[in-house]
């Protein structure tokens, strides 16, 4: 579902580009509203959430969809937590759709689905993996990795219930906001993908405002 914002970037307490293999880790607090913004289209923002004060709370991607009774998310869609509380709330989006099905790239994945020599490249865990590791302070290790979002990337299921990686749906200046529940810890992977269409295989920067 398509919506608009109301608010204006101009009084966004918070922003910073991501540039594209790179990852962005921040608290939003219960309240505030933090945007992901394409910039150039067509890129995926391979995302986490977790409790700010207790990390083993963490997005869950089966409460959300039992929650809601739908695999897509947009605007409307509560994600709900491991324990069954919500954590956030999609509250503009001029996208339209945000898989939550396909699950981050990975160095095996990349190996399993493309080739061999793929197992070397720059894939989403990789990121989540450096996040984790330089920020010792959050106790995180890579069994903290779970379920994820995938903001702006288009994974259609068919009538027989199979996925599909499709092009994007995404353009340039499109952007998903989100409210904020609880202190929600949130962990992008601005995807580094080179092999499936979810970036049109050209890696772009992503920007990501707060409003307080
Ligand atoms: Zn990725």
């Amino acid at each position: 579902m398509i919506k608009q914002s109301a608010l204006n970037p101009d009084n966004a307490s918070f922003r910073e580009t991501v540039p594209a293999g790179e990852y962005f880790l921040k608290v939003v607090k219960a309240g505030e509203t933090i945007r992901i913004l394409d910039l150039e289209g067509n890129q995926a923002a391979d995302t986490l959430f977790y409790n700010a004060h207790n990390p083993t709370e963490r997005y869950s991607v089966t409460d959300t969809i039992r929650a809601q009774g739908n695999v897509y998310l947009t605007a409307g869609s509560v994600l709900m937590s491991s324990e069954n509380n919500p954590m956030l709330e999609i509250t503009a989006d001029t996208c339209g759709r945000h898989d939550t099905l396909g699950g981050a790239c990975a160095a095996e994945s990349n190996t399993t689905r493309y080739a061999l020599e793929k197992k070397c490249m720059h894939a989403c865990r990789d990121s989540w993996l450096v996040a984790v590791t330089e920020h010792e302070e959050l106790g995180m290790t890579k069994r903290d990795i779970t379920h994820n979002i995938n903001f702006f990337m288009n994974v259609p299921v068919t009538a027989e219930g199979g996925l599909t990686f499709a092009d994007g749906i995404s353009d340039a200046g499109k952007y998903v906001e989100l409210e904020a529940k609880m202190d929600v810890l949130v962990m992008i992977s601005n995807c580094p993908q080179l092999n499936n269409p979810c970036n049109g295989w050209n890696p772009t920067p992503i920007e990501v405002l707060v409003w307080s």
